[in-house]
C-alpha cells in the first residue's frame, strides 16, 4: 500500500519529492549537507530524503522498510538550508522537512526529546525552562538604568522589542539585548517590552512540525501587542524574526498586523533618519560582568 503524508499535501508540497533530478549537487556541491558529511548515508542528504519519500508514496517501499529511516534523516537535519542553496530544481527543502516533521508527529513517530521540549515549553512558556519573571528581572541589574528598563514592561507604545528566549536568558545574547535597548533609548525610540508576558515565538515547534502548539504561542504574543497598541516589532533574534516575518504566515496562516524589523534594520532606520551615527556615544559606564563599554 502506498503511503500518504497529509501535512506535506496540506502545504501543497506533495509533488516536490518527484521533482528531484538526482544530480547529487546537494550531496557533493558547494555548501553540501553537513549531516550527510557526518552520516555518509544517502538518506541524510536532500536527494536521499526525496527519493525515500517518493518511494514510500509510490508504494515501492513498505513503511516497515523506509519510514523509520526517513524519520531519522528528517529529524537529523539541521534545517541549515544548504541543500536549498545548491538544488538545481529549487526544491524548498526546509519547508518540506518541516511539513514532513508534522507528518511524523501525526503518525506518532515524533522523537521523545521533542515531546519533552514541548512539555517544557507549555509549562514554562520559554524553551529554556526558566522562570518567566527572569526574562527581564533576571538580569536587569546589568542595565545602566535598571528601573528605566523595568518601567517599560507592559507600557503602551507603537514599537515593541521582542527579546526571544535566548536573548532573555542566555548571558551573551542578553548583552546584545541590553545594548539594543541602549541604542533605542539613545535615538529616542519609545518602545515597550512584555517581560514575563512574552512567550516563546514558537520557533522550536514550527521547526519541528507541531504547528498547533506554535499557534498558541503566536496568538498569545500578538494579542498582548494589540492590547498595547503596538504597530511594529523589532527583534534581535534571527529565529524569532523568521517566525514573525515569514513562518506564522507560511505555516499558521496568521498575518501578524505589525511591521517586523530585524534589529540592525531598526538601527538602519535610525541612521537614515540621522537619529544615530556610527560615533554616537551611548553614555554607558563600563560595568563589571556586563562586558558593556563606552
Ligand atoms: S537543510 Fe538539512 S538536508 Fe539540507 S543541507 Fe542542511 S542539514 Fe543537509
Ligand atoms: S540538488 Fe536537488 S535535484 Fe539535485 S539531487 Fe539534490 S535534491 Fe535532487
Amino acid at each position: 500500500m502506498d503511503m500518504r503524508f497529509p501535512v506535506l499535501e496540506q502545504y501543497g508540497l506533495r509533488e516536490i519529492p518527484f521533482t528531484c533530478a538526482q544530480c547529487s549537487f546537494c550531496q557533493v556541491g558547494h555548501g553540501a549537507c553537513p549531516t550527510f558529511k557526518v552520516k555518509r548515508r544517502d538518506s541524510y542528504s536532500g536527494k536521499g530524503k526525496m527519493l525515500l519519500a517518493r518511494a514510500l508514496m509510490q508504494g515501492r517501499l513498505k513503511a516497515s522498510q523506509g519510514l523509520e529511516g526517513l524519520r531519522d534523516a528528517v529529524f537529523g537535519c539541521t534545517l541549515c538550508g544548504g541543500c536549498e542553496e545548491v538544488c538545481q530544481v529549487d526544491i524548498p527543502f526546509v519547508k518540506v522537512y518541516q511539513a514532513l516533521r508534522g507528518d511524523f508527529l501525526k503518525k506518532g513517530m515524533w522523537p521523545d526529546a521533542l515531546v519533552t521540549a514541548r512539555e517544557t515549553l507549555l509549562k514554562t512558556k520559554n524553551i529554556l525552562g526558566q522562570a518567566q519573571m527572569d526574562r527581564v528581572e533576571g538580569w536587569s541589574y546589568w542595565h545602566p538604568d535598571e528601573d528605566a528598563l523595568l518601567d517599560r514592561v507592559g507600557i503602551a507604545a507603537k514599537t515593541a522589542f521582542f527579546f526571544g528566549c535566548a536573548s532573555s536568558f542566555k548571558a551573551v545574547p542578553v548583552q546584545a539585548t541590553i545594548a539594543t535597548t541602549l541604542v533605542m533609548e539613545k535615538i529616542g525610540e519609545d518602545f515597550t517590552i512584555l517581560g514575563e508576558d512574552e512567550w516563546c515565538c514558537g520557533a522550536p515547534m514550527i521547526m519541528t512540525g507541531d504547528f498547533e502548539t506554535a499557534r498558541v504561542f503566536a496568538e498569545h504574543n500578538i494579542q498582548k501587542y494589540l492590547e498595547l497598541g503596538v504597530e511594529r516589532i523589532v527583534t534581535n533574534c534571527p529565529g524569532c524574526y523568521k517566525m514573525w516575518a515569514h513562518e506564522y504566515h507560511e505555516f499558521l496562516d496568521i498575518e501578524p498586523p505589525f511591521e517586523v524589523l530585524y534589529g540592525p534594520q531598526g538601527f538602519q532606520q535610525g541612521l537614515d533618519e540621522g537619529r544615530l551615527t556610527f560615533t554616537t556615544p551611548l553614555g554607558v559606564e563600563a560595568q563589571a560582568g556586563t562586558g558593556l563599554r563606552q
